[in-house]
């Protein structure tokens, strides 16, 4: 269960949190402790200046964003203008000799500040576009193109001005419960509807200016991914700040005007949840566009001395689903789709062992459009894996692993143990595909999901199960050749996942050799599998292939706390291949690599 978005798209909060000349935040408390004193933005504008030129844009709300968001600089006090990196050939952009490195600045006459602008001002066969060239000149031109034809250009980014960031002091903003030393490089906070409605990120609306708002209604902006969290003044004041009401007046304003909406709720105990729960749905129910609602739980690390409980406990998270439930038939009934979503969280929370079965049915999700808020994810992987075992993948991936001596530990985050193991147990994978559950204590607090997972945790807890498992194996492997390690493999080197950083580890000892009594010292060397070769059943004697879904690297390959999976290894002592998360998926590519381990 991937409830948190991947390391590209938690996006944290280094440069910490300012005081703003305006004094403009206000907030009763928060995760941090210093939330009266610390809004990054605020109305008077200053944070627009302050987002880096090369800063990615970040998931708002819980962290929870979705898809990553586009880089653009922030250049508040020039112009906007959109840098060209790519002119296609034969085009209307390449016949008036646009090359890479070009801007252009404007539209006839109309200022370019994102894409959608551009998008919305090309739409005409016949244009004049103003630019800067190469030389740095400034000039305008008229375009022509046939009904239909693509202009030609490709721009660096989305956005063309300064990104629009937060002017909340969230109490839950997770970003503001990292820990002091995390890189720099994940620091904006950005609340900009134009990356909402392009990229899926949630904004509070708080922010939104009157020419904001008309542009949204004018260029039909919508949908917007909008964080609700409550309809009460009170409570959403008491939760996001100050100018909680400025957004939710905009937020009616613009459904009334016809721009539709996806609502999310951070869920915070004795803050948004029982009757306040009840009456923010009613409200958002009452308002045909709000398209839906995602109930998402408070998630805290121990880097903040504010909270210490969300919606673990099973009672508390049952009632949560309680709550929803009866939306949820109304919904079911007048609109012909369950309108509200509970968190996966909330179900694995509440039914722990029994999750798979309890979680809602696939059509409850409809086309899975909130998977990036952890919303149907459960649903998604046990449906995945169920079809792996009736279409015959898992038996085929446990016969690969058994003819190659080996045994998968698929390291997962504590999300993930509750069902996943009783999946497993259930499943031809039985005891060849062992989940290896890593607490995150580098977080802390109740982050469990496996996407969050950081190398100073997965390392020891490899390490444990290399020493657990050490007697046996190695010494085959040492006598059949371990030089051709199964780490070498085709497969293993078409994997994506670059390794291009620094070894912040001091490599470590591998596990000792196992003692005399291995029933391989019996073994001729040989290419039969080492399980027909020992002649025993237990699959204490397999070796352990670890293996970690791809979610808990970035693009660039590296943990959040900046490990390669070369650094993991060389701290295990043992190789580490890199899989999928979806079961389909890495089945396969166990499969390809216990085929690879064959060759030994
Ligand atoms: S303070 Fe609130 S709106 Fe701003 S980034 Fe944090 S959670 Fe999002």
């Amino acid at each position: 269960m991937e409830i948190y978005p991947s390391p590209d798209i938690v996006r944290q909060a280094d440069d910490r949190p300012r005081a703003c000349a305006c004094d403009d935040a206000e907030v009763s408390a928060c995760a941090c402790g210093e939330a009266e004193a610390s809004v990054l933005a605020c109305a008077c504008d200053e944070a627009e200046a302050s987002a880096p030129a090369d800063a990615p844009a970040s998931a708002s709300a819980s962290a929870r964003g979705s898809a990553p968001a586009p880089r653009r600089a922030a250049r508040s006090a020039e112009p906007p203008r959109a840098l060209i990196t790519a002119v296609e050939p034969d085009s209307p952009a390449y016949d008036a000799g646009f090359e890479p490195g070009c801007y252009l600045t404007s539209v006839d006459g109309q200022p370019l500040r994102d894409i959608i602008d551009w998008r919305w001002l090309s739409a005409e066969d016949v244009i004049e576009v103003g630019y800067v060239d190469l030389d740095g000149d400034a000039g305008v031109v008229e375009l022509e193109r046939e009904e239909g034809e693509d202009w030609g250009f490709t721009f660096e980014g989305v956005v063309f001005d300064a990104v629009k960031l937060c002017r909340n002091a969230c109490t839950f903003c997770f970003m503001r419960q990292l820990p002091a030393h995390m890189r720099p490089s994940l620091s904006l906070r950005d609340d900009d509807f134009r990356l909402s409605f392009l990229s899926g990120t949630f904004v509070t609306l708080t922010n939104l200016s009157a020419e904001d708002e008309a542009r949204i209604i004018e260029q039909h902006i919508s949908p917007l991914r909008v964080s609700l969290h409550a309809s009460d003044p009170a409570a959403r004041r008491a939760l996001i700040g100050r100018h909680a009401q400025h957004g939710l007046d905009a937020l009616d304003r613009l459904l009334a005007a016809g721009i539709e909406v996806h609502a999310q709720i951070v869920l915070v105990p004795e803050a948004n949840d029982g009757d306040v729960l009840r009456g923010t749905l009613a409200w958002a129910y009452a308002r045909p566009n709000i398209l839906n609602v995602g109930i998402v739980p408070l998630g805290f690390t121990k880097h903040q001395a504010f909270f210490d409980h969300s919606f673990n406990d099973p009672a508390a998270a049952r009632a949560v689903i309680d709550i929803v439930e009866p939306f949820q038939r109304r919904a079911l009934a007048e609109r012909g789709e369950p309108w509200v979503h509970a968190a996966d969280e909330f179900y694995r929370n509440a039914y722990l062992a029994d999750t798979a079965e309890k979680i809602p049915p696939t059509s409850h999700y409809g086309d899975f459009s909130l998977f990036e808020d952890g919303i149907g994810i459960i649903r998604s992987y046990v449906d995945e894996f169920d079809a792996a075992c009736a279409g015959g993948l898992a038996r085929r991936a446990a016969d690969a692993l058994d003819a190659a001596g080996l045994r998968v530990r698929y390291v997962v985050g504590e999300a993930m143990q509750p069902f996943l193991d009783r999946m497993v147990e259930r499943s031809p994978l039985a005891g060849r595909l062992v989940p290896l559950t890593v607490r995150n204590t580098y977080f802390g607090g109740n982050v469990d999901v496996t996407g969050l997972l950081c190398a100073c945790d997965i390392v020891p807890a490899i390490k444990e199960a290399v020493a657990e498992n050490a007697p046996g194996m190695d010494l085959a492997l040492a006598r059949i050749g371990e030089s051709a390690s199964w780490q070498q493999s085709d497969v293993r080197g078409d994997d994506p996942m670059v390794r291009t950083k620094r070894v912040p580890h001091e490599p470590e000892a591998p596990a000792a050799l196992p003692s005399e009594q291995d029933c391989l010292s019996d073994c001729a060397p040989s290419d039969r599998p080492l399980r027909e070769m020992c002649g025993r059943s237990t699959f204490a004697h397999l070796r352990d292939l670890f293996v970690i879904p791809r979610v808990i690297l970035n693009d660039a390959g590296v943990t959040l706390d900046d490990a390669t999976v070369e650094d993991m290894e060389k701290a295990a002592g043992t190789p580490i291949s890199v899989v999928s998360c979806n079961p389909l998926d890495y089945l396969t590519e166990i499969i390809n690599l216990a085929a690879a381990g064959r060759a030994l």
